[in-house]
C-alpha cells in the first residue's frame, strides 16, 4: 500500500488560529527585529502555491515565526519541512505544529545566516547541476534587513554550487521589500535596474510573482512586499568568479546617472585610469556613453571577461580599491598641511 508520504494528501488537523497562537504564547511582534506576521491562511496558501508543486518535497523555511506559511507548506503534501527560527519565543507554537504533523516538521532554533542546510536533507536528493532541479525548496518571509544580505550570500552559493545548492539547482521563494523585489527582476533600461538585477539575473531565472500589500501583515509595515522566485540557471550567463563579477557590477553602478565609463574607470588606479578604461570598453565592445542601467547582462559578461584578462596580466589589479587610493591621497594632503603649520 502506498504511504501517506507518496500520496501527498496530508492535512493538518484543526488547530488554534495564528491569532490565537500569538495570544496564547504572547508573541507580540518585536519592532527592533522587524517582525511582521501573515495571519490569513488563504494568503499563505496562495504564496506557497507560487513555489510550485511541493508534493513529497523537502522544504527549508527560514523565519517561520508564528507559523502561517509553515502551515500552508505542511498542507501542500511535503515529505519534510525544516524550519530555522532565531527567536526562541516561537519555538513552543512551532512545536504544537510539529505534534500535529508527526515526522514532518523539524524545528531548529538558530540563525539562517549561519545554519548549514547542505547536510540537513538526505544525500539521495542530490541532482547533477544540469539535471532538473532537485525536490528541495527554500521558502521564507524574513525581515528585510536579513533577506537582502542573505540573497547575496545565496547567490554566491549558487555560483559555487555549495550551501543549499549542494543538492543541485534548489529553487527559492523569498519575500523582499517591494522596491528590492523590483530591483532583483528589473529589465535593461528600467528605472530599478541595479547591482542586484545583474547579480541575480546572471545566475538565476528570477520572477517577481506576487505583491503583498502592507496591510496583509500584522503589524502593518511601512511598505508593500514582493515575493520573488529564483531558479538557478544550468549555465550562468557570466562564467567568472562571483567576487570578480560583483566588483565590476558594483563599480559600474557607482555613478548610476552618469555614463558607464565613469564608474567602470574606478576599477583602475588613477594614474592609468583613462587608458585602462578605454581598453576595457574597447575590447568588451561596450559603448562608453551607455548609462549603467542600459547595460545588458551580456555587456557585463564581456566586461567581466576582459577585466579578468587584465587582472591576469597585472596581479595587483584585482586588489585595487579606489576608495583606499582616495584615503591615502587625503592622508598625504593632511600630513603636508600639518608639516606646513
Ligand atoms: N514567516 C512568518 C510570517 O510570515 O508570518 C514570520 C515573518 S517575520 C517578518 C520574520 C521571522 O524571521 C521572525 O519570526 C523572526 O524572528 C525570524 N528571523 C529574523 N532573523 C532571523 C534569522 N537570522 N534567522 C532565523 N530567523 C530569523
Amino acid at each position: 500500500m502506498a504511504s501517506s508520504r507518496t500520496l501527498g494528501t496530508f492535512r493538518l488537523p484543526p488547530l488554534p488560529t495564528i491569532r490565537e497562537i500569538i495570544k496564547l504564547f504572547r508573541l507580540q511582534a518585536v519592532k527592533q527585529l522587524s517582525q511582521n506576521f501573515l495571519l490569513d491562511l488563504r494568503l499563505t496558501d496562495k504564496i506557497v502555491r507560487k513555489a510550485g508543486n511541493l508534493t513529497n518535497a523537502y522544504v527549508y523555511e527560514v523565519g517561520p515565526g508564528p507559523g502561517g506559511i509553515t502551515r500552508s507548506i505542511l498542507n501542500a503534501g511535503v515529505a519534510e519541512l525544516l524550519v530555522v527560527e532565531k527567536d526562541s519565543r516561537f519555538i513552543p507554537g512551532l512545536q504544537m505544529l510539529s505534534d500535529a504533523a508527526p515526522g514532518k516538521l523539524r524545528i531548529v532554533h538558530g540563525d539562517v545566516l549561519t545554519f548549514k542546510i547542505e547536510r540537513a536533507f538526505p544525500e539521495s536528493l542530490k541532482r547533477q547541476w544540469e539535471d532538473d532541479p532537485p525536490n528541495v525548496h527554500i521558502i521564507g518571509n524574513l525581515p528585510f534587513s536579513v533577506s537582502t544580505p542573505l540573497i547575496i550570500k545565496w547567490l554566491e552559493n549558487v555560483s559555487q554550487r555549495n550551501g543549499p545548492f549542494a543538492y543541485g539547482r534548489t529553487r527559492m521563494m523569498l519575500t523582499f521589500q517591494k522596491e528590492v523585489a523590483e530591483r532583483l527582476t528589473a529589465t535593461t533600461g528600467s528605472k530599478q535596474r541595479s547591482r542586484l538585477s545583474i547579480m541575480a539575473q546572471y545566475l538565476c531565472d528570477v520572477q517577481h510573482i506576487l505583491t503583498i500589500p502592507g496591510q496583509a501583515f500584522v503589524p502593518k509595515p511601512e511598505v508593500d512586499s514582493g515575493v520573488v522566485h529564483f531558479t538557478p540557471l544550468t549555465r550562468p550567463r557570466i562564467k567568472q568568479p562571483f567576487k570578480l563579477v560583483e566588483k565590476v557590477v558594483q563599480n559600474a553602478f557607482q555613478f548610476r546617472r552618469k555614463y558607464c565609463h565613469r564608474g567602470l574607470g574606478m576599477l583602475f588606479p588613477e594614474a592609468r585610469r583613462l587608458e585602462s578604461t578605454g581598453k576595457l570598453l574597447e575590447l568588451a565592445d561596450v559603448d562608453p556613453t551607455l548609462r549603467p542601467t542600459q547595460l545588458t547582462v551580456s555587456h557585463f559578461k564581456s566586461l567581466c571577461d576582459v577585466y579578468r584578462k587584465m587582472c591576469d596580466e597585472d596581479p595587483h589589479l584585482f586588489a585595487y580599491n579606489f576608495r583606499e587610493e582616495l584615503r591615502q591621497k587625503s592622508k598625504k594632503e593632511d600630513d603636508k598641511q600639518s608639516c606646513r603649520l
